[in-house]
């Protein structure tokens, strides 16, 4: 039996999953979601803890009857050769923090970029050297698809961002690559980016050149991965204390919650998910309203989940179409710059803990909790990028300095070169011309 990925909008094709990868997004506008759930049992897993092990369990349902299933333990070998430590706050384990900073560009998007990278080499026909893959990026994942896809042999990459509006830390992660990785600094604002990569998809003459692809996080191919992470953790935490494990995710797009409530979905001991947002509150909205606002974002401390129209709401909504549904499964909250400083420092003097502004999101979540209901599960708050990425914020917060770690000290290490571009189709078909 191959498995099969729908259309969100349902006017698409059924697709494999080395079909749904290559296409990014359904020919119908919609996303990539599964037609049905495998049901996995912790037994399946054996005594496997290390995600390379869990991954293969847990995605073979979803390659099934594709040409890369065969490749799935190599592929995730490649992927998950780094961990994602499970860092307890309290002696009996009722509250730990789940790090996810561990990937070369020290933010959870490394998972899901690096899964996506050794597929693509992997695909048929990609040794004939016809993919570009292109990224609109705000910050983070640029960074993360640039390092996955650097010097893979048949594959361009190249990253488009809005000048002056990321921060100089995040600037020099996206452009100090080279070789297959070509860095556009845009003359314009994120959503010009945005624009400038769907304009070039439908561009026949770009077409003609490469066959294009994406590596935005609508991608199939960079969500499911992420399950990954939450099936070893709720595995451990099940096999040590008999119990579920419960997750706060700090929220923008979706995906990662996503992966969470599909690895659920499947069978893996989860309870609660709880979706920690910052200032942007469609979401919270929605479960407290039943109205659906998206709504042009607002700039907060926790800028990587500065989304005011999450795209993956479309496969929350497919997984529970019914908002009362919605609402056993999930619940939201919306935690003010104000709350997230006060994490910040909390974290620091409570715990010894360095917190990024989001994976302080998560703990400001935490702390909204009834007392009751802290007690009654097993809280792990997700952590998705290293403090040092914002540094700028943090180290004002708890009076010292945070110290980059190894995979940040090596990526600074790199010469920065990127070409600067006006904001029109031109420019990009002109930047990817030169020296292609
Ligand atoms: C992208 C990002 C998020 C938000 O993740 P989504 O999958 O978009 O919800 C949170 N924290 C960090 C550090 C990120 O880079």
């Amino acid at each position: 039996m191959s498995a099969q990925f729908a259309s969100s909008r349902g006017h698409a094709a059924l697709v494999g999953f080395g079909a749904a990868l290559r296409q990014g997004l359904a020919p119908d506008g919609g996303l990539y979601v599964p037609v049905s759930w495998p049901q996995l049992t912790p037994r399946q897993f054996g005594d496997h803890s290390a995600l390379a092990e869990i991954a293969v369990p847990l995605l073979e349902p979803w390659l099934a009857g594709d040409a890369l299933a065969p490749l799935l333990p190599e592929i995730a070998a490649e992927a998950f050769n780094f961990p994602a430590p499970l860092v307890p706050l309290d002696a009996d384990g009722r509250l730990a923090v789940l790090e996810l900073f561990h990937g070369p560009t020290a933010a959870f998007k490394d998972f899901g970029a690096r899964f996506l990278a050794a597929c693509f080499a992997r695909l048929p026909g990609a040794a004939a050297g016809r993919i570009t893959i292109l990224v609109a990026t705000s910050g983070d994942t640029g960074g993360a698809v640039a390092a996955a896809f650097h010097r893979r042999p048949g594959i361009e990459v190249a990253v488009l961002f809005p000048k002056g509006r990321v921060s100089p830390t995040q600037e020099h992660q996206l452009t100090c690559w080279g070789d297959n990785v070509r860095s556009l600094r845009v003359r314009g604002t994120f959503d010009d980016c945005q624009r400038l990569v769907k304009q070039a998809f439908l561009d026949p003459e770009l077409g003609a050149r490469a066959s294009l692809s994406s590596a935005n996080s609508i991608n199939l191919g960079r969500l499911l991965p992420q399950a990954v992470y939450y099936a070893a953790t709720s595995l451990a935490i099940q096999r040590r204390y008999g119990e579920p494990a419960s997750f706060i995710v700090p929220s923008g797009n979706l995906g990662n919650a996503l992966a969470c409530l599909w690895a659920r979905r499947m069978g893996l001991p989860i309870a609660e998910v709880v979706l920690a947002h910052n200032a942007n509150r469609p979401v919270p909205d929605y479960l407290d309203s039943g109205d659906w606002r998206p709504r042009a974002s607002v700039a907060t401390l926790a800028s990587a989940m500065d989304v005011g129209d999450p795209s993956n709401m479309e496969r929350l909504r497919a997984l529970y179409p019914g908002l009362a549904e919605l609402r056993t499964a999930v619940s939201a909250c919306s935690i003010s710059d104000e709350e997230i400083r006060e994490r910040i420092r909390a974290g620091y003097h409570d715990f010894g803990q360095l917190w990024c502004p989001h994976t302080a999101t998560a703990a400001a979540a935490w702390y909204r909790l009834s007392p009751e209901r802290r007690r009654a599960r097993r809280w792990v708050l997700v952590s998705t990028a290293h403090a040092a990425k914002f540094r700028e914020i943090v180290e004002p917060l708890i009076g010292r300095p945070v110290a980059l770690p190894d995979s940040l000290v090596k990526l600074f290490a790199r010469p920065a070169q990127c070409v600067e571009i006006a904001a029109t189709l031109d420019a990009v078909r002109q930047a990817l011309q030169e020296g292609g």
